[in-house]
């Protein structure tokens, strides 16, 4: 298919200092959770951007010194001869397909962790340390200043010498060189604080000095937070971070520019902002400087990318999130193919891999992650091996992807769904408030199931065990997905607290059926992600009262892992709904919630007009039951397997559920391995 002429622009290439990109697609830097230790691993990835037509390409962050390190999530490193080389492959993986590579030097100042190193935290001033509690950083002398430009230029080197074509100075989310810069980190009174000017020292000294180093053959990108949300506390963009990019704004050769303060300001899931969010605080950059302008805003939308450029907000279309989603976005637009971009949902899924200090996953990109390790290729998937028919039962996400893979290598697919439409618990959840892009989800897979001669789907169709027999088909995918409990158990309760709690509460899977619901309402939510949260608010904007019980110390802790925990809390705080910690479920009776404190035992009750419990869940295993039951008839019925598979299976995220799919998809008659994933062992060879 021909690209289409008004997307073009996209593809114009574009200059930076000694270096060209070939066109406007930058992959800015966005960690994988592999680090020093995976270097194959994110070779791999990072070569598919560049594959995907994505025209520069960055590293995560690499820190330039043992006084920065960041154990025990993956953070890379150019300490020494055995990092360039390991880093030397990922340069090459994005040279290969004609990419710039740039590396994001990283010191994390305060912000360290140094767990690894055991390093004393480096700051501009005494404080506390962000992490390593009880720790705290020193200030940092003038020798101290000296020796880490040092660093930075060894390190600048290094990057140069493993084959970097940009090299970043990164003043951003709050790391050493943004300590320098805002007025709440940095209280020196020598040269190096103060006013504006003496903050903004060292960072120009550090564009300077790299530019020094590397500066003929690499260009030299200044990552900078230019708001840090903090109001008048902090740098803001029509404040001092505006005047910083005026003092510095022709010192580098490209501006990599965001908001600043922690990572979840900049990377905000899209229940808390819209594609393009940031527009606001970094349009004024391009007006200040004749360099190059990259930014972020979760951009999917081509025509939106063009605004970008044509609006002039910025020069490239900066991604983190949708070349995750989708890292061959840039080609499909190329090849006028935009209706398949697999569209980033802005879950966050993808910084909680980081947060846990594991390999990167994706809710809508399967194989992310698993390029190395797996083999997986987003794009290519291996021809079927026979001419098997397999019946998917349960069009969820694990049902739709599983579909997807199995037609897309050539299988004959039946997916039999029992209500009128696909997507299963995607269609619930995205109902809540701020959840709506998680139904691209269904609608990407939907879309190109559609176009699959090869694939039927059948809406309306709840199957039963003989149902599935009477079909002839080879193998059966179970994938029908789960349902909440009602006896009280979640992560907090092992053990059910007697009969007759299902009678007095409702689950989500009630709310959802639209049950009737008004008053005061207690939730009461031992599952901790986002859906005892998500009910909270979308009952306080019907007008209820409600009160949410959690057995942890906050809202909705477990998504302190996607960024969203502060945002969730601050919102439903605003909303009025009144909190109750550190209680789990001690009884129900028709009206009253009991609940004991998880430390003292001491109980509390809790009047309710309606009670919902987000606990657990339990996989709807009724079919899969039924079928491997009988195996005789199964055998008479030329059914060669039956695997469940998703939250039939267990219950888990969307995107273990889509993983799922895609794995059995990739696995069908292929010889089963016991080391399912390769592994990086240093000091080994593979
Ligand atoms: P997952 O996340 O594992 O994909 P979901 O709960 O999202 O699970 O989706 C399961 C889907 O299976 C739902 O759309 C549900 O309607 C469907 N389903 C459940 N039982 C049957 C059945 N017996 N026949 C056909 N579809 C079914
Ligand atoms: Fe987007 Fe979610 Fe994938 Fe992250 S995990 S890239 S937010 S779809």
């Amino acid at each position: 298919m021909a690209r289409n002429s008004r997307f073009d622009i996209l593809f114009e290439p574009v200059r930076i200092g000694p270096v060209t990109a070939p066109n406007r697609f930058y992959q800015t830097p966005h960690a994988l959770g592999m680090g020093y230790t995976k270097p194959q691993a994110a070779a791999a990835l990072r070569g598919i951007k560049a594959e995907g037509g994505w025209g520069v390409v960055c590293t995560e962050y690499c820190s330039i010194h043992p006084s920065s390190d960041d154990s025990p999530f993956g953070f890379l490193t150019l300490w020494d001869e055995d990092d360039v080389r390991a880093l030397a492959l990922t340069m090459d993986a994005v040279h290969a397909h004609g990419s710039l590579a740039a590396v994001e030097l990283w010191h994390g100042g305060a912000h360290a962790n140094n767990r690894l190193t055991r390093e004393p935290l480096l700051a501009p001033s005494d404080q506390s340390a962000a992490y390593l509690q009880p720790g705290q950083a020193r200030a940092m002398d003038k020798a101290d200043i000296s020796e880490f430009r040092g660093w930075q230029k060894a390190a600048a080197l290094r990057a140069r010498q493993a084959g970097a074509d940009i090299v970043y100075v990164y003043a951003g989310h709050d790391y050493l060189p943004f300590q320098f810069l805002s007025p709440r980190t940095n209280h020196r009174v020598d040269e190096y604080g103060g006013t504006l000017e003496n903050r903004v020292r060292l960072l120009k000294e550090m564009i300077v000095d790299t530019k020094d180093a590397v500066g003929s053959d690499c260009a030299v990108a200044v990552r900078l937070g230019v708001d840090e949300l903090q109001g008048a506390a902090g740098i803001t963009w029509d404040g001092e971070g505006r005047e910083v990019v005026e003092m510095l704004a022709e010192v580098p050769d490209l501006w990599d520019v965001n908001v600043a303060g922690s990572l979840g300001n900049d990377s905000r899931s899209s229940r808390f902002s819209e594609e393009g969010f940031q527009e606001d605080y970094v349009a004024f950059v391009k007006q200040v400087t004749s360099k190059p302008v990259v930014s972020v805003g979760r951009f999917t939308s081509p025509d939106a990318m063009v605004g970008q450029i044509t609006r002039g907000i910025q020069d490239f279309i900066g991604a983190a999130r949708p070349s995750i989603a989708d890292p061959f976005l840039p080609l499909k637009i190329k090849q006028g193919r935009e209706d398949e971009i697999r569209e980033c949902i802005g879950c966050n899924i993808c910084r909680s891999a980081n947060n846990e200090g594991v390999p990167l996953r994706c809710t809508q990109n399967p194989t992310m992650g698993e390029e190395w390790r797996r083999g997986w290729h987003p794009e290519r998937i291996g021809q079927a091996k026979s001419d098997a028919h397999i019946l998917v039962v349960g069009a969820g996400p694990a049902g739709l992807e599983a579909s997807l893979a199995l037609g897309q290598r050539g299988y004959h697919v039946t997916l039999a769904e029992a209500s009128g439409v696909t997507g299963g618990r995607v269609v619930r959840e995205a109902s809540l408030p701020g959840l709506s892009n998680w139904i691209r989800v269904r609608d990407y897979r939907q879309q190109l199931l559609r176009t699959m001669p090869n694939v039927e789907l059948y809406l309306e169709s709840a199957l039963s065990a003989e149902n599935v027999m009477e079909l002839g088909v080879d193998h059966v995918v179970i994938a029908t997905g789960s349902t909440w409990r009602r006896d009280g158990i979640g992560t907090s309760v092992e053990c059910a607290l007697g009969k007759g709690i299902g009678e007095c509460a409702l689950t989500p899977d009630d709310v959802f059926a639209g049950a009737d619901i008004s008053g005061r309402v207690v939730i009461y939510d031992d599952e901790h992600y986002a859906m005892g949260g998500a009910l909270c608010e979308r009952l306080a904007d019907q007008g209820c009262d409600v009160t949410l019980v959690t057995p942890e110390a906050r809202i909705s802790a477990w998504a302190v892992m996607t960024d969203e925990q502060f945002f969730i809390q601050q919102r439903l705080l605003e909303k009025g709904v009144k909190p109750v910690f550190s209680h789990r479920i001690a009884g129900v009776e028709p009206g009253t919630l009991a609940t004991s404190c998880i430390y003292t035992g001491r109980v509390s009750e809790h009047g309710f007009d309606t009670l919902v419990l987000v606990t657990g869940r339990l996989p709807k295993r009724k079919l899969f039951d039924a079928l491997v039951a009988e195996p005789d008839s199964l055998a008479a019925h030329g059914i060669r397997s039956v695997t469940r598979l998703g939250d039939c299976l267990v219950p888990s995220s969307i995107a273990d559920a889509v993983h799922a799919g895609h794995r059995y998809a990739r696995e069908l008659d292929e010889p089963v391995s016991n080391a399912p994933v390769r592994r990086e062992r240093p000091g080994l060879t593979h």
